[in-house]
């Protein structure tokens, strides 16, 4: 199994053309899920003694199992926060995946991590953190922010040592990503919640009434910001809450899982004033940067306080802790790691970062035109003005039931994949961009069916 086997090579040749073939699927298949027990009357047991050989296993992929799988690179895939990621990113993804690069340390992964490190320099400069900021790619935003906020915890704790004891609390809008409160869970802290005004945003000015009402002494030792909600897709007030961060000397946090890749749109720019003030702060790149799954950016303002933090120590370890090199280990709850940003550092060598603004800057205008759009169907309200790339949007007289088989129908059709949110309490309709391929024409097929 570990030999090089030329009877093999038909298959390999085969399995890296439906690579190439599937990344340049336009559009690929849209797809839909099916039941356990429907795949499993489809597959049989595909996991036997003697295998069932690479042809038969690649088939079942090909026939059975990719068919059951949502493409969320398609065009008109809506929900959540979609990916598109490119070419030169997936291509890249398999020559990583050829590669054995351990991407833990400096002494196994060097080349890899520097490229990497690239890729994170340049958001850090988007962000304007200084020259000393760095950080290292996990797995997604909930990671991220996991590891983040142990750092920010850790960083309170040694400073206040008589107070190491205390559960450590965190204050983050009601709007925040649920990921925020699991790891507050994780962290067995607590989270006050602040109210977010009418768009959703966190305010500087209803977060410091929140922390003035807290009990003298509480112990607050971090303020998460959003940097475009997932729901809604609007960003807080940065300076607001990096001020308030400023007033109690705690870490400001900034999640920007989704929405963070806009400030490299100079039309967004203006939204992320007070990003530069952050001692962390997340993007992923698997979002609306274009690269492949699983790849958040977690950079820290001083990444000593990280390393503090994070890095595990054992006799095994010591020839990697004891030398003066860039260990991405020592940034985040992990210890071996895949170089997951070198797709994404490709993908922006090969392309330049002018044609990521570009990319940015086209969701940005396509959320535009479809706002313009359901505001002139009678039949459809806009929630709210779009600031990033979420359209929310309802149908007059529809309850939560007619949502939910619009959008069942939609998928069944092949025509879209769009699930209802709510918003307030209500239903709601939410698109989210960020596939360049989108057009008007997919946006006013999708809206068509609405009527
Ligand atoms: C998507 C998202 C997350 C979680 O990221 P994962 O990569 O799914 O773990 C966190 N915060 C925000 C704002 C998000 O949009």
């Amino acid at each position: 199994m570990h030999r090089f086997d030329s009877a093999a090579d038909a298959l390999a040749r085969a399995i890296l053309d439906y690579a190439l073939e599937r990344v340049r699927l336009d559009p690929p298949p849209l797809d839909h899920p099916r039941t356990a027990a429907e795949l499993t009357e489809l597959t049989g047991q595909t996991i036997t003694a003697e295998g069932i050989g690479g042809e038969r296993a690649f088939a079942l992929f090909t026939d059975v199992l990719a068919p059951a799988t949502l493409s969320v690179d398609h065009p008109r895939f809506w929900s959540f926060v979609p990916a598109a990621p490119t070419e030169a990113a997936v291509l890249f993804d398999v020559v990583v995946a050829a590669s054995g690069i351990y991407g833990g340390s400096w002494l196994e992964g060097a080349g890899a991590v520097h490229a990497e490190n690239q890729a994170l320099r340049w958001l850090a400069d988007l962000a304007g953190l200084p020259a000393a900021a760095g950080g290292v790619f996990v797995s997604g935003g909930t990671a991220g922010n996991l590891s983040a906020l142990v750092a920010a915890r850790h960083r309170w704790r040694t400073r206040h040592p008589a107070r190491s004891r205390e559960r450590g609390l965190i204050a983050a809008a009601s709007s925040a990503h649920s990921s925020v409160a699991a790891a507050a869970r994780v962290m067995d802290c607590d989270v006050v919640s602040v109210p977010a005004d009418e768009r959703g945003r966190l305010t500087g000015a209803a977060l410091a009434a929140t922390i003035d009402a807290l009990e003298p002494g509480a112990p607050l030792f971090a303020i998460v910001a959003t940097a475009g909600s997932t729901n809604a897709g609007v960003v807080d007030d940065l300076a607001g809450a990096a001020d308030q961060a400023e007033r109690l000397g705690i870490w400001f946090h900034v999640d920007g899982a989704y929405g963070l890749a806009a400030l490299c749109a100079p039309s967004a720019r203006h939204l992320f004033e007070g990003i530069d003030r952050a001692d962390s702060f997340i993007v992923d790149p698997h979002k609306w940067l274009f690269t492949a799954f699983d790849c958040c950016a977690l950079v820290y303002r001083d990444p000593a306080q990280a390393r503090a933090a994070h890095t595990q120590h054992a006799e095994y370890l010591d020839v990697l802790t004891g030398a003066d090199e860039w260990n991405p280990s020592d940034f985040a709850h992990h210890l071996s790691r895949r170089p997951r940003g070198l797709p994404f550092w490709f993908s922006l060598a090969t392309y330049g970062t002018d044609a990521y603004r570009d990319a940015v800057e086209s969701a940005l205008l396509l959320t535009q035109a479809t706002a313009r759009m359901v505001e002139q169907a009678p039949h459809l309200q806009l929630v709210m003005e779009p600031e990033l790339s979420v359209v929310m949007f309802q149908r007059d007289g529809w309850s939560w039931a007619d949502y939910q088989a619009w959008s069942d129908q939609l998928l069944a059709d092949q025509l879209g994949f769009v699930v209802p949110s709510s918003w307030h309490g209500e239903p709601v309709l939410r698109l989210c961009f960020i596939n360049p391929r989108t057009t008007m024409a997919d946006v006013r097929a999708v809206l068509e069916t609405l009527s």
